[in-house]
This record gives C-alpha cells, sequence and structure tokens, in this order.
C-alpha cells in the first residue's frame, strides 16, 4: 500500500509544531543531541531540556521568538527552519503521524479565506 501523500507544506509554515510548549524527549534523543555537540548526555540533558508538564516529562528548551511568545530553542528565527534536522526528537519526526497537519490547515484555510498566500496568523493555535 502506498503511503499518502502530505497534504501540507512546512517549507510554506513558520513552524508552529516547533512552538508547541512540551516537546518531549527521549533519553535516546538526548544520546542524538549530546553526540551532535559533543557533550556529554548529562551535559546536553542540562543544556537542551528542562522538565515540562504536570507529568514532569522531559520537554525541548524554548527561547523567545520574534514571531510567536516563544519556540523551541533549535528552531532558526529567520528561516523558520530545524537547525538540528538531522539529529531532532523522535517526536519531532514523527510529527505530524499522517498525511494532514491540522496547523497547517488551519493556516491554509485563513490564507484562502484572507486571500493572502503569506499570511502568517501569530495567535497560538491549540487544539489542532
Ligand atoms: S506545523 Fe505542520 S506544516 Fe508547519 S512545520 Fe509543523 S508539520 Fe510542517
Ligand atoms: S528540534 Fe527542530 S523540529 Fe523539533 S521542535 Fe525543535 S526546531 Fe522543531
Amino acid at each position: 500500500m502506498s503511503t499518502p501523500r502530505a497534504q501540507y507544506n512546512c517549507l510554506k509554515c513558520p513552524g508552529y509544531c516547533c512552538t508547541y510548549p512540551r516537546i518531549p524527549v527521549t533519553d535516546a534523543d538526548i544520546e542524538r543531541l549530546a553526540r551532535r555537540f559533543e557533550l556529554t548526555p548529562a551535559q546536553a540533558r542540562r543544556r537542551f531540556t528542562k522538565k515540562g508538564g504536570e507529568e514532569g516529562e522531559q520537554v525541548l528548551r524554548h527561547k523567545d521568538d520574534p514571531i510567536f511568545d516563544t519556540s523551541c530553542r533549535f528552531l532558526d528565527s529567520e528561516t523558520r527552519r530545524c537547525t538540528i534536522y538531522e539529529h531532532r526528537p523522535a517526536a519531532c519526526r514523527e510529527y505530524p503521524g499522517s498525511g494532514r497537519c491540522g496547523y497547517y490547515d488551519f493556516l491554509a484555510s485563513e490564507r484562502r479565506r484572507q486571500e493572502d498566500p503569506d499570511l502568517v496568523l501569530t495567535a497560538w493555535v491549540t487544539d489542532l
């Protein structure tokens, strides 16, 4: 069975998914980041992750963002691309997990509605 064609285009998106405040990281993700930056896993864990959410899971740290309040610390603020693409966490590789991205669907429909192909929604969009 063939994989469904992606109905979204990350190259036309400011990286909504990278602004989600709780992007979980596993021990394997931290080890990959440690290798990339030539750190120990403990150093990488401290530098790049923090405890997040009620469950206290390990999540990526954020930084200030010129479009949204904050974004993942690895998102390039200008290009809106991931700066560690080859070493990104599993959660980032798996998202959105199907042929559609809810964020992109919403963005594309607003761009059509407002007849502005470059429209960027700056309000935080939740529950997509
Ligand atoms: S929000 Fe969707 S379209 Fe935008 S970068 Fe993430 S996966 Fe790609
Ligand atoms: S690691 Fe890369 S893909 Fe994952 S949230 Fe951060 S910028 Fe986005």
